[in-house]
């Protein structure tokens, strides 16, 4: 997948402006779900501030200094990263500060970059809180994290807090698209069920979503299933999730095809031409009393309720055409 699709370039270029002023503070708290290029971001912002070649707001991506951010091997870019939730332990902290306390090697700014800064243990953050307090004109330090509700206030208060937006559908398809060699019909199926985070969208994909909810199409929306597989589907919650989401989405496409709106708005354009002979058995109105049914079910199934009788009430809508 190429680099410069991963981070957000939108912040990018904010900090490249609050350089070039030499106005950048001292610390920033990326929040925001995982997957969207917060620590993409963080390492395309660690090239910036060193790059050797820099042009305008944008770092060259081919110096020496660019070359060992991307391997991992610059002297003065610091990464602790801590992905299954395991805590950062003061260990790691005492060694980043020590780091912290030396020049920097290439002459340019230090960055110390820490991931899901949630997973601090308290002596790592007490340890951690006087380097934010005493900040040198040497030091970036950049944190991310995807819960900030659940990082410390001390933390927060220290740092500037950035929120990173989601991934709009568009650029979700761009980077799926440009990393996967996916084809225009499945990137939208899975921008669409992702919600805007990257990591979403490749779980989906390696886990072949588009297979699985062509069956439940062909299983459950266009043909009436056996008992035994309702039974089935009603005991295992995510499999009930899944249906819900799927069907809701097929309405919504239904709704539209028939309002005559353009494809390219559609989720199931792998499935046009079952879209078109489903919307032929409906009137509007039809549709969007189908479309009721299926918000109230989604109800249910959000507080774990039982959605026997609604499923078959909307088969009965479903199955009987
Ligand atoms: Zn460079």
């Amino acid at each position: 997948m190429q680099k410069e699709l991963q981070y957000n370039q939108t912040i990018l270029r904010r900090f490249a402006v609050l350089d070039r002023k030499n106005r950048l503070g001292h610390a920033y708290l990326f929040a925001g779900p995982p997957g969207i290029g917060k620590t993409e971001t963080a390492l395309a912002i660690a090239k910036l501030v060193n790059c050797e070649a820099r042009r305008e707001e944008m770092f060259c991506d081919a110096c020496p200094s660019c070359i060992q951010v991307n391997t991992g091997n610059h002297p003065d870019v610091f990464v602790v990263s801590h992905e299954g939730g395991e805590p950062i332990s003061i260990e790691e902290i005492r060694e980043l500060l020590s780091c912290n306390k030396l020049r920097s090697f290439m002459g340019g700014k230090k960055v110390l970059i820490l991931k899901n800064i949630e997973s601090l243990t308290l002596d790592g953050a007490n340890a951690f809180l006087k380097t934010l307090e005493e900040p040198t004109a040497e030091t970036l330090i950049l944190l991310t994290t995807s819960t900030l509700e659940t990082v410390l206030s001390t933390i927060q208060s220290r740092c500037h807090v950035i929120h990173f937006p989601f991934f709009s559908d568009h650029d979700l398809a761009e980077r799926l698209n440009n990393g996967h060699g996916l084809d225009t019909h499945h990137s939208r199926v899975y921008t669409y069920f992702a919600q805007g985070s990257l990591t979403r969208a490749r779980q989906l994909k390696e886990g072949r979503f588009v297979d699985r909810k062509n069956e439940i199409i062909d299983e459950f929306i266009l043909n009436r299933p056996s008992d035994a597989r309702i039974k089935g589907l009603l005991k295992d919650e995510e499999e009930t999730k899944r249906l819900f989401n799927i069907l809701l989405s097929w309405v919504r496409d239904a709704m539209l095809a028939k309002a005559n709106v353009q494809d390219g708005r559609l989720v199931h354009q792998d499935r046009l031409d079952d879209l078109s002979g489903f919307v032929k058995k409906y009137t509007f109105e039809e549709l969007k009393n189908l479309n009721g049914s299926v918000v109230k079910m989604g109800r249910l199934v959000a507080d774990k309720l039982n959605i026997k009788l609604p499923l078959l009430i909307i088969g009965e809508q479903l199955w009987r055409k």
